[in-house]
């Protein structure tokens, strides 16, 4: 969603989508649309290899530029820039990009350029059927090929981005564009006569690789920033301060002063976190508490060791298994998983069976693969209330019995924990501890190692699962909270769903009763539990879950450092205070109030 609040006739305030934290300060070079205009004419049969070979060569001069920005790519860079780049290579080779227009030409007897375009929009057609969020946004990077092959059939460079107009010295940079390729914000940031300082886009989500591609680059940058080139012009004063999802165009003096401040104070701050790195988290009344690190794919551990991590408190696994046709096997599970516990050197990972269902599916020949099962019927009316997690995985033991068998492996080279996701029944924590028996027995069949006494725990999602805690202890090693899941259930309302989305409300009472009656049935057990949903990265919220007794908290590595410097200001009598108080409250607008005000009195 995107709004634009003008605030006079020079000063515009844009909203989109922040995909890197921080400002950007720069002069605005807006790129032209990258709507495909393109020249339509038909040609003579003698003239078809002719045009064949204009497209031959187009192909060559970009895939030439790719290999060129590919070899300019500084060592150490992040891996993404590469993979980018790669896909990008990749797309150009895929014969339905080079054989297709090919036939075009000679069949229709059309220009290149058409017969590209042709295919370009048969092959988006396509993606935009593709159920698959991620996949469907593939489409862009194939447009953006294409871009780049049209850009050379009209003797261009492939790269849009042309700067005619020098900066001054010193100045920055920043990009207006509709939409832009990871390639073109390559190619400004190698270039030396230019410095880029962010861009902002119009189209895009936060899920697109030029998103990504600014995540790992530390460029600050907003997309979906609805017609941001008929508001902003060239040469005007942009900041872009993408901590608020906000563009600003032509700031006063004063804002930009306020601006400047809020750069210095980010970078102090940066250099004061990383500091905090090798120290042990406690409260101000030395209170250890652990901080753990949320990850959804081995590459992810890195991070998590880098913001000095305790641990990994959740390993998504089912990232491994979407976005492709054949499921992973035993030993590629036990690879991802062993790779894990090794990077973590010792420290605790707890990998989470499989979560599929509801948000995140598996490819349609993944799902044939696993035969019908008992599974639901295609389309579910209710996926997050149907075949989801536990219950899918015990609805198709085949699944379940690998998945268990890689993790138990890799118990061997680490300390390695299983995390059951979704339970709501006492009969599922029964059958799952079955199902870890059986998959050991198999293991010890086969002469295979694992750690016999490894430790088995369920997480809390549900309000069922909440209210058996005392059940579930008996049975289980250790709880863990998903607080993402527990309001969704809680308060019926769909977490992937716009319309209600201001519904969610992580403040009612009746989800902080949950919260706390889940951490006090594992205190009075002695089993401990983690909360890994995202309250366990909001500042707002490290003071109450502190007073309600947690010491555990699992989270996105980035937030990591925050917290532990927040804890360090905390005290627990301080926060169980707090937490008494807001339990007491039934107004979520005065709790939201109260935990500001506590929140506000640390960071001042
Ligand atoms: C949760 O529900 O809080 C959780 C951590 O699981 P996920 O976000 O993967 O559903
Ligand atoms: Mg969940």
């Amino acid at each position: 969603m995107s709004a634009v609040i003008s605030v006079d006739r020079r000063r515009e305030f844009l909203v989109g989508s922040g995909v890197t934290r921080g400002i950007a300060v720069g002069r605005a070079h807006l790129l032209a649309p990258s709507e495909l205009d393109v020249r339509q004419y038909t040609i003579e049969r003698r003239d078809a290899v002719h045009e064949i070979g204009r497209l031959t060569t187009a192909f060559n001069v970009v895939r030439e530029e790719l290999d060129e920005l590919k070899a300019g790519i500084a060592p150490g860079a992040p891996s993404e820039v590469l993979a980018f780049l790669d896909l990008h290579r990749l797309i150009l080779a895929d014969a339905l990009l080079t054989d297709a227009p090919r036939d075009l030409i000679r069949g229709r007897l059309i220009n290149a350029e058409w017969a590209l375009t042709i295919q370009l929009e048969e092959l988006v057609k396509q993606f935009d059927a593709i159920d698959d969020e991620y996949l469907r946004e593939r489409s862009t990077d194939v447009r953006q090929v294409v871009e780049r092959v049209i850009n050379a059939l009209a003797g261009g460079r492939p790269t849009r981005v042309a700067i005619t107009k020098p900066l001054a010295l010193g100045e920055r940079l920043i990009l207006i564009a509709e939409d832009l390729a990871p390639a073109d914000v390559l190619h400004l940031r190698g270039r030396a006569d230019v410095d880029l300082a962010g861009f902002v886009t119009e189209l895009g989500g936060p899920t697109s690789h030029t998103a990504i591609l600014a995540r790992s680059l530390g460029l600050p940058a907003v997309v979906g920033a609805e017609r941001a080139r008929s508001i902003i012009q060239e040469g005007d004063l942009v900041v872009i301060d993408a901590d608020f999802d906000a563009v600003i165009v032509n700031p006063s003096d004063d804002e930009l002063k306020a601006f400047g401040r809020r750069v210095r104070d980010e970078g102090e701050h940066r250099i004061q976190l990383r500091k905090l790195k090798g120290r042990m988290s406690r409260t101000k009344d030395a209170i250890a508490i652990e901080l753990l690190a949320n990850i959804e794919l081995p590459e992810d551990a890195r991070d998590a060791l880098e913001a000095g991590a305790d641990g990994i408190g959740l390993f998504r696994s089912e990232f491994l298994f979407m976005d492709r046709d054949e499921l992973p096997s035993e030993d590629e599970q036990y690879a991802a998983y062993a790779t894990v516990a090794r990077v973590m050197k010792g420290k605790p990972v707890v990998i989470r069976t499989l979560d599929i269902g509801a948000d995140k599916v598996l490819n349609e020949t993944a799902r044939e693969s696993l035969g019908m099962g008992r599974g639901a019927p295609r389309p579910e009316s209710n996926p997050a209330l149907g075949l989801r997690a536990i219950r899918y995985c015990l609805a198709y033991p085949e699944l379940f019995l690998t998945q268990l068998r890689a993790i138990l492996r890799a118990s061997e080279v680490g300390t390695v924990r299983i995390l059951i996701p979704m339970l709501a029944h006492m009969h599922e924590v029964e059958q799952a501890l079955s199902f870890v028996a059986r998959a050991k027995e198999q293991l010890r069949e086969r002469k295979q190692k694992f750690d016999g006494r490894i430790q088995i725990g369920g997480m809390v999602e549900v309000p069922a699962a909440a209210l058996s805690v005392p059940q579930f202890v008996g049975r289980l090693k250790f709880l863990s909270i998903g607080t993402n899941d527990l309001i969704q259930y809680t308060l019926a309302i769909d977490r992937a769903d716009s319309s209600v989305a201001h519904l969610y409300d992580h403040l009612h009472p009746a989800v902080l009763r949950l919260i706390s009656q889940t951490i006090k049935g594992c205190i009075k057990a002695r089993v401990p539990v983690s909360v890994c949903g995202e309250l366990a990265g909001e500042l707002e919220m490290t003071e109450l879950l502190l007073g309600m007794g947690l010491r555990q908290f699992s989270m996105h590595p980035s937030q990591i450092l925050l917290v532990k410097e927040r804890l360090f200001e905390l005290s627990t009598k301080d926060a169980a205070r707090l937490a008494a108080r807001v339990l007491r409250e039934s107004d979520p607008t005065k709790i939201k109030a109260a935990l500001v005000r506590a929140s506000r009195s640390k960071s001042a």
